[in-house]
């Protein structure tokens, strides 16, 4: 497959992709404890709009439903090792991944297996550590070993010790929070965990930014509760909103990413524009520090 690439195409690096020496991919943990608030959802097409703008990306499925394996269309038979065998330390995470059929952006994927999780190593000292660790060889330019710009980590719907070990991997978390009237409860809850994280386990552990999803411009009450949250959060929202699109919705049941499924609706578009945002505010993240 690979054609021979003179120095000259080398240096000559797509638009978002990082050129010099060789660093960690950036890891974002997809995290809220309520469900159905679009976690799976933003993995999946936030993964693949990155992708689309040339970055290399893992989704890493942390939720025992494999909602993000199933919606890629990864069938279970396929599913060799998964994410569980990864962090009860019977894989590693390289055995686990796999292509999609979206160029660019690969899946670790997971199996109810990974529900057990809690009581096989709820009693080791590193298990809030896992994933860490599993992460650490990426990247690390060995052959046969691909480089990430992103891993996008898809968290279950709780705050338990997966959603921990997220957390603990990661250099940011990104929270979608559903555009509805409780949108802004449990949210004291997630951010006491990240602090909590921050504090025993990774002190550069940060939010990188709240998602609005399933905005629903005919309800008056969307468009109050963006206001809100944007009183309440304020520079931490994104600029983009994803709508609710029925497009969006349809789209797992095909096993695709709705960019590949209907690139030119709502929801892709809106998806596109916060990997831009995403992308963008990385830039200015690395500007300061
Ligand atoms: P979570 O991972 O937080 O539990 P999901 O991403 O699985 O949430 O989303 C819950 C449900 O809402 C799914 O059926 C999904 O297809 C649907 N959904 C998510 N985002 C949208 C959207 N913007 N428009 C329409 N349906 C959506
Ligand atoms: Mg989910």
């Amino acid at each position: 497959m690979s054609k021979e690439v003179s120095s000259a195409e080398v240096v000559a690096f797509p638009e978002g992709v990082r050129a010099g020496p060789r660093q960690p991919p950036r890891v974002l943990a997809i995290a809220n404890q309520k469900g159905g608030v679009g976690k799976t959802t933003t993995a999946i097409n936030l993964g693949t709009a990155l992708a689309a703008i040339g970055e290399r990306v893992l989704i890493v499925d942390c939720d025992p439903q494999g909602n993000a394996s199933t919606g890629l269309g990864i069938d279970r038979r396929n599913r060799r090792y998964s994410v569980a065998d990864v962090l009860f330390g019977e894989a590693l995470l390289r055995d686990a991944v796999l292509p999609t059929a979206v160029p660019q952006l690969d899946i670790a994927p997971s199996t109810i297996d990974l529900s057990g999780f809690e009581h096989e190593v709820g009693q080791a000292r590193d298990r809030a550590l896992r994933l860490r660790s599993a992460l650490t060889p990426l990247n690390d330019g060995k052959p046969g070993n691909t480089d990430y710009g992103y891993v996008l980590v898809d968290c279950p719907p709780s705050l338990n010790l997966l959603t921990v070990n997220a957390m603990a991997a990661a250099n940011a978390v990104l929270v979608p929070l559903q555009c509805e009237f409780f949108a802004l409860e449990g949210l004291s809850q997630l951010i006491k965990t990240v602090e909590q994280v921050k504090n025993a386990l990774n002190p550069q552990l940060t939010i990188h930014g709240v998602v609005l999803t399933m905005y629903d411009s005919r309800n008056n009450l969307s468009g109050q509760v963006v206001a809100d949250v944007r009183q309440f959060l304020g520079k931490k929202v994104y600029d983009t909103i994803i709508p609710r699109n029925v497009r969006i919705s349809e789209a797992p049941s095909y096993g695709k990413p709705v960019l590949v499924y209907d690139l030119k609706c709502v929801g892709s578009e809106a998806y596109l524009r916060l990997a831009t945002e995403i992308i963008q505010r990385e830039k200015e993240l690395r500007d300061v520090s």
